[in-house]
């Protein structure tokens, strides 16, 4: 068994990863709220923890690997923009324009994270599914002191929970001293922290023992980890911001809920994403979406790449130059690797990934290999971390959006339940198949995923597109 050896972030050392369980290693990451388009700094944590799911899936055994990542689908944010939607004259109820935005954002997510090579999670909760369990845990905490009501909220009191700040080595009195916290009559102590909040009618609401209201954002991940993962798991990733407060106060919550567990066993935390050595943002005017890059026409592989040549501890930073490096690189390798059957991952590859991910020595191993003329090896050991797949990460097919098919699909399904007349529907449906796309229909939606014998070509035959893109 290959030894992995993990920073973690609550002991500040590497540590030989041991899991609970090696028949179901567990994963936690905190996933998107889902109110706009992912900016390239999203997409680190993506990657990062798409290549620890890689890993642990190739020396524990696909089956035996569990990621979980969220998505944040009640949120302040959200509210206010469908409100600012709703105030700029779009139709619907409020609840319609919130369940529009949060289906498109994660329509667009899919389609980034896609594009970068990540495997989907096994499972992506949405919180606005698990309600019940998270006003399950705040009565708990109630009932046992570690919460209190005021004025419709549920506030979790910070003091009560001894090892608070252990994560981010911060205490409760530096905490106290710095204080961005924030300051409300009703509070006890500035510190502590909203579980719940009462929701007046112009916003989303579910019924509680504390009148109508939503759950504050931190519950949401306890909650959420708790029911599928449970009460211990091995790993817990995010990015380096979220540390404080948000990952402090999950585990004030759930150490507190759930004393007999252990929470996470190992915290995982990337550092930040720079643009040409600054910081990205609006007033800087780098600001930019995966979707932009895409659209350029910088293969989501390229981006990969880019990223994985950073470790993900240190801080990374983007630039154009990388991404034409990266591109060249790639385009040899793809070359190369044309006409060649993957063979093995070569073991150098691995054990730089096995120590603490370290992405940057695993690619000097493939570079190794593309010069020693090694194909064979350099495909598999380059698919084991997301690269020179067949099909997608590609090229030609970079930056692909299949959400007007998805529409296509729903209003044709729709016309066929009136119509009981399915020809058009299945027509379209074989059409997409035979094009390499996989078509998931449910009653909840419709997913188009670009397998791996995804063909951009016979795609864009398909008559009778609804638009053009
Ligand atoms: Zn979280």
């Amino acid at each position: 068994m290959v030894k992995i050896r993990l920073m973690n972030s609550m002991t500040r050392r590497k540590e030989d990863f041991v899991p609970l369980d090696p028949a179901n290693l567990r994963i936690y990451v905190c996933g998107p709220t889902v109110y706009d388009r992912a900016h390239l700094g999203n997409a680190r944590p993506v990657v990062v923890f798409d290549t620890l799911y890689r890993l642990m899936r190739h020396v524990y055994g696909t089956g035996h690997v569990t990621y979980v990542r969220n998505f944040t689908d009640v949120d302040d944010k959200i509210n206010a923009e469908a409100l600012r939607r709703r105030a700029a004259g779009a139709p619907g109820t409020l609840e319609a324009l919130i369940r529009g935005r949060t289906e498109e954002t994660i329509a667009w997510y899919h389609a980034d994270t896609d594009a970068l090579g990540a495997l989907r999670p096994d499972h992506e909760p949405r919180a606005t599914e698990y309600i019940g369990a998270m006003i399950a845990m705040i009565e708990g905490l109630v009932a046992t002191g570690h919460a209190y009501v005021a004025e419709g909220h549920v506030l979790f009191r910070v003091r009560s929970y001894r090892a608070y700040g252990a994560l981010s080595g911060r205490s409760v009195d530096d905490m106290m001293a710095g204080a961005r916290v924030e300051v409300a009559p009703f509070k006890e102590d500035p510190l502590d922290f909203v579980l719940w909040k009462p929701s007046d009618e112009g916003l989303p609401g579910w019924s509680s023992p504390w009148g109508r209201g939503r759950p504050g954002w931190h519950i949401e991940c306890s909650a959420m980890s708790y029911e599928i993962l449970g009460e211990s798991f091995d790993i817990h990733g995010g990015g380096l911001d979220l540390q404080f407060p948000h990952h402090e106060n999950e585990i004030a919550q759930s150490a507190c809920a759930h004393p007999h567990g252990a929470f996470a066993k190992i915290w995982l935390h990337n550092e930040m994403l720079q643009v040409e050595g600054r910081k990205m943002s609006k007033s800087l005017g780098n600001f930019f979406t995966v979707r932009d890059l895409l659209d350029q026409g910088v293969p989501g592989e390229v981006i990969r790449f880019v990223f994985l040549m950073t470790h993900y501890r240190s801080p990374m930073d983007w630039t154009a130059e990388k991404a034409r490096q990266a591109e060249i690189t790639l385009r040899k390798w793809r070359e190369m690797t044309a006409a060649t059957a993957p063979g093995s991952v070569h073991p150098a590859v691995v054990a730089a990934l096995a120590d603490d991910l370290n992405t940057a020595g695993a690619l000097a191993v493939l570079h190794d290999l593309a010069r020693a003329g090694d194909a064979a090896g350099l495909k598999a050991s380059a698919g084991l971390m997301g690269l020179l797949s067949d099909g997608l990460g590609g090229w030609d097919d970079a930056g692909i959006d299949l959400s007007p098919w998805v529409e296509h699909l729903v209003e044709l399904r729709a016309a066929a339940m009136e119509t009981k007349d399915f020809s058009a529907l299945d027509a379209l449906k074989q059409a997409l198949i035979a094009a390499g796309v996989e078509v998931r229909m449910a009653k909840a939606g419709v997913e188009l995923v670009a397998g791996p014998d995804f063909d951009a070509a016979r795609l864009a035959a398909i008559p009778g597109r609804v638009r053009s893109f």
